[in-house]
């Protein structure tokens, strides 16, 4: 049977993850491949390094690359910085702190959780009095929750866990680079990643960056280097029950030992790298700025077409939101028409919002007025069509180039 070559249809991907990717990123990612101790790459895994703590607001020496999605990532934390037994406190505020939870007991442990509503952040003081009831050795909260588009505000909570001996995690996958972030000033221990959002690339690769107090935690917990054991105690408690998400073994590849771990994903290594680069040469507050102004616009827009917009709106991430599907409409046939007809994809949702809500991202590369006002207008479209006349014509399009002008 033959194949015919990949040539993808063209999208303009507006969904809360993934987008389209910056063509810098595609070009950087076609690159020839090297060696993986050629000095020419050691040199790439160094600078990427240092791209990355800037992209973080840190000065982190442990900041590097997780291969694999973002859950690899949040995986790789959370395992190798839990051992069995640990209480660990999340916060659930959406679907990806259920993931947390998840991944958490997965690694055996003690798992302690409080919920608000979806469309909610929990205030300071909630998070605090948990802190100070359960004494979790690892606060892990999500930062920005795609699912529900709301970002848990976390300056003040690193604070909070340095004077309870809480370790401090977060996830945040689908904010970085399009949101307020300050690892440091925010008194983060581990923060984790992925490019599909705000960083404009692909899936496939996770940032990470990690304290010195997370770093002397993983540390002791290293009973493995180069895959050959240190210990014979193999029983041993302590040890991290995973191979490939050792955060010890992989620091030890990236740091100046290179020991080898896995072999570096090097495609996705120029692919992480020339995100990094692009979002510095524009500017790290220009693109939140961007990210801010474009999600400022999408809102508008679609309270121009009379749609309802779900959640506290303050605490909205800048570069997703999550629209009432209005009565009369089928919210499947719809995003099929947007499709179809005017190649625009936009998110569906889970769990308790599934058929409720459409989630309209602004991110990354598509962070864009073009890209914006395209959508709207077909929306518009497709709304027509289906029945529903809200406002006069044009008027979303219209409210959002009332925001980028104003
Ligand atoms: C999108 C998203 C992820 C995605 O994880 P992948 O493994 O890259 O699919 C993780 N966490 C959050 C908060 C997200 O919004």
């Amino acid at each position: 049977m033959s194949s015919l070559p990949i040539n993808p249809p063209p999208r303009l991907l507006m969904g809360p993850g993934p987008i389209n990717a910056d063509p810098r990123v595609l070009r950087a990612m076609s690159a020839q491949l090297i060696g993986q101790y050629d000095p020419a790459m050691t040199d790439y895994m160094t600078e990427t390094q240092a791209l990355y703590r800037q992209v973080w607001a840190t000065t982190n020496e442990a900041t590097l690359l997780v291969d694999g999605t973002s859950r690899a990532g949040i995986e790789a934390a959370i395992v190798s910085l839990v051992k069995p037994g640990d209480r660990v406190l999340v916060p659930v505020f959406g679907r990806f702190g259920h993931l947390l939870v998840e991944i958490a007991e997965r690694a055996g442990a003690d798992v302690h959780t409080i919920e608000t509503e979806w469309g909610q952040v929990f205030p300071v003081s909630v998070i605090a009095n948990a802190i100070a009831r359960v004494k979790p050795r690892l606060l892990a909260v999500v930062y920005g929750d795609t699912a529900t588009t709301m970002n848990q505000p976390l300056d003040e909570l690193g604070e909070i866990c340095a004077r309870h001996g809480a370790l401090f995690y977060t996830d945040a996958t689908a904010s970085l680079g399009g949101n307020d972030f300050a690892m440091d000033a925010w008194g983060l221990d581990a923060a984790t990643a992925g490019l599909q959002k705000c960083l404009s690339g692909p899936s496939g690769s996770a940032p990470i960056s990690l304290s010195e107090r997370a770093v002397a935690v993983i540390r002791g917990r290293t009973k493995v280097e180069a895959g050959i054991a240190l210990e014979t105690d193999e029983a041993s408690p302590d040890v991290i029950r995973s191979n490939y998400f050792d955060l010890g073994q992989i620091l030890d590849y990236w740091g100046p030992r290179r020991l080898n771990h896995h072999t570096e994903a090097t495609s996705m290594l120029y692919g992480a790298r020339e995100c990094a680069r692009i979002i510095l040469a524009e500017g790290r507050q220009a693109v939140i700025d961007r990210h801010a102004l474009a999600g400022l616009a999408m809102l508008a827009g679609v309270q121009g077409l009379g749609l309802q917009v779900f959640g506290d709106v303050t605490h909205k991430m800048n570069n997703v939101v999550a629209v009432e599907i209005p009565a009369g409409i089928d919210g499947d046939r719809a995003r099929a028409a947007l499709l179809a007809d005017f190649g625009v994809e936009i998110g569906t949702s889970f769990g308790p919002l599934a058929g409720r809500v459409w989630r309209i991202g602004t991110m990354g590369y598509n962070a864009r007025k073009d890209a914006v006002l395209t959508t709207l207008a077909a929306l518009e479209n497709v709304l027509r069509r289906g029945g529903v006349r809200a406002g006069t014509s044009g008027a979303g399009v219209d409210a959002a180039l009332e925001v980028y002008e104003g």
